[in-house]
């Protein structure tokens, strides 16, 4: 874990993002972008696109292989389909950020726990509608994403477990900007599984020049 040496009040931006809530924004090359957990155990589901051409996108197998590890931390540079450096993780209080649980949807909703759960608020849901109001990206464009703060280990069997929250209030995760990029955040609504503690909470968003 490492900490930031930047300072809120000089952020260029802060945004609230409600909870349950989707959220696009665009940072440029060398910004630092922190997500912010304000109130503890809420996951910020969230997928990067190169602003110069939204198809080249965040590639989760690509950052995995590349860094050998499975948990995203301080060092994990974000690969993109086209192998270039998006993101990198400059800053980490957590410890330790999922990418291979995926965003819940209506089908998971369904599969994992019950068929009058298919209504329920999700991510791929608020992916979406962040989608159809910027207009660049498409239901084409919603990928495998990265589940800031959420607790997914990799069981001895090699399986993946949704367990109770290691972040708490304040925890944050800071990263460089390596080219212009968009930022989609779905401030995850789930209410059946433990990644939000069972009560969705906001996640505050700060950008630094
Ligand atoms: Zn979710």
């Amino acid at each position: 874990m490492t900490l930031s040496t930047l300072h809120p009040e000089t952020a260029v931006a802060r945004y609230i993002i409600g909870a349950g809530e989707p959220f696009m924004t665009e940072i440029k090359a060398g910004q630092t972008l922190r997500l912010l957990d304000l109130e503890g155990n809420q996951a910020v589901d969230t997928l990067f696109y190169s602003a110069a051409d939204p198809s080249e996108r965040y590639d989760v197998q690509r950052t995995l292989r590349r860094q050998g590890r499975v948990y995203l931390s301080t060092g994990s540079v974000l690969y993109s389909n086209l192998g270039r450096p998006l993101l990198t993780i400059v800053d980490d209080t957590c410890g330790r950020h999922d990418t291979l649980g995926g965003a819940c949807s209506q089908e998971s909703n369904t599969v994992r726990y019950a068929l009058d759960k298919r209504h329920m608020h999700s991510c791929r849901d608020n992916f979406l509608h962040a989608c159809q109001h910027d207009g660049r990206l498409g239901k084409q464009d919603i990928s495998p994403n990265i589940n800031f703060f959420m607790n997914v280990p990799v069981t001895a069997e090699g399986g993946l477990t949704f367990e109770d929250g290691i972040s708490a209030p304040g925890k944050y995760v800071e990263l460089r900007a390596e080219m212009d990029v968009i930022v989609l955040i779905s401030n995850c609504p789930q209410l059946n599984n433990p990644c939000n503690g069972y009560n969705p909470t906001p996640a505050e968003v700060l950008i630094w020049d």
